[in-house]
């Protein structure tokens, strides 16, 4: 296999778009997509102050990575869950997040939810019901909540996370499975600010993990490979692995399957999200001043305070 551009050996030979490219002009053909979806989908521009959600994975790295090429302005965000796992899942994590700023000169922003609340995230999960078979749905709490905060405390434009198409095809999938409206109105590549919540945008929604594996590793960033120990069994995985196993027999599926949802949602087939404090009857957190529905304390603080 040859790379199209320039006759080399290919690295990589991506089906759904028919084009195989050599590591240079993969890595430049990834930056010159993602640069292509943050304009199509007014993501943001050279002006604005982006907060980029950091896990020290491949694809929050990559993602900083290109933004950073860009000249995007980028600070990052690492929320330790203080997750071991036996693996030291969230140590690890936050040092390959460390090192990955140190080496670029950019500024790492970091949540330690230990020194924050006085418990790991897997001590919270337990004292709520929520968590009682993992921690997962009080974990997605935890994170919703710290990376919205950041967010508008310190003023940033966006809140950006590296959400990539694989990502998107699975959860597509799922409320789809489920017809949940709700969740369908919600899966757009922005999230326009209102109501106490941060603009929020994925300029990887159409980059495959594959993809954004593959720049990684020829850019030679050190990721943690380790997934959370939580993941396994996840239903995200689940249907992840399905749309792989149909990606095999029909390349470009995923890419149809989410290209064809944004089209239909600008054809007006679910109702947009109403953001409005009035229509979602928002308050603010009496304590963190986080908009709620509950009336008082928000659902972390009232979690959080609880011993
Ligand atoms: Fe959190 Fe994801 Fe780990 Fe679940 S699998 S605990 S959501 S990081
Ligand atoms: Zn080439
Ligand atoms: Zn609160």
């Amino acid at each position: 296999m040859r790379c199209r551009k320039c006759g080399q050996r290919a690295a990589i030979n991506m089906r759904h778009h028919r084009l195989s490219l050599c590591s240079t002009h993969f890595k430049e053909w990834l930056i010159d997509q993602t640069q292509r979806f943050i304009e199509k989908y007014q993501m943001f521009t050279p002006s604005d102050r982006l907060l980029v959600a950091v896990s020290g994975g491949k694809d929050s790295l990559s993602l900083w990575d290109i933004l950073w090429r860009l000249g995007y302005q980028t600070v990052g965000l690492y929320i330790d869950l203080g997750i071991n796992g036996g693996i030291h899942y969230s140590a690890r994590s936050r040092q390959c997040a460390l090192q990955f700023a140190e080496e670029r000169g950019l500024e790492l922003d970091i949540y330690d939810l230990r020194s924050e609340i006085g418990r790991d995230l897997p001590d919270l999960a337990d004292e709520n019901r929520r968590g009682k078979e993992k921690p997962c749905s009080t974990c997605g709490l935890v994170k919703r909540y710290v990376m919205n905060r950041s967010a508008m405390k310190q003023g940033y434009d966006a809140l950006v996370t590296a959400h990539n198409l694989d990502d998107e095809a699975a959860i597509l999938l799922a409320n789809t499975l489920d017809w949940s409206l709700e969740h369908l109105s919600r899966g757009l590549p922005v999230m326009p600010a209102g109501a106490g919540f941060a603009k929020k945008v994925k300029p990887f929604c159409r980059i495959s993990e594959r993809e954004s594996a593959a720049y990684s590793i020829l850019r030679g960033i050190e990721y943690m490979e380790d997934e959370c120990p939580y993941s396994a069994g996840s239903k995200q995985l689940f249907f992840k692995h399905h749309l792989n196993e149909w990606e095999d027999e029909m390349p470009g599926v995923k890419l149809r399957f989410y290209k064809n949802y944004l089209k239909a949602m600008e054809a007006g087939a679910f109702p947009a999200r109403q953001d409005s404090a009035e229509i979602l009857s928002l308050q603010q957190c009496g304590v963190c001043g986080q908009p709620t529905t509950a009336d008082g304390l928000c659902v972390f603080c009232r979690m959080t305070a609880r011993k």
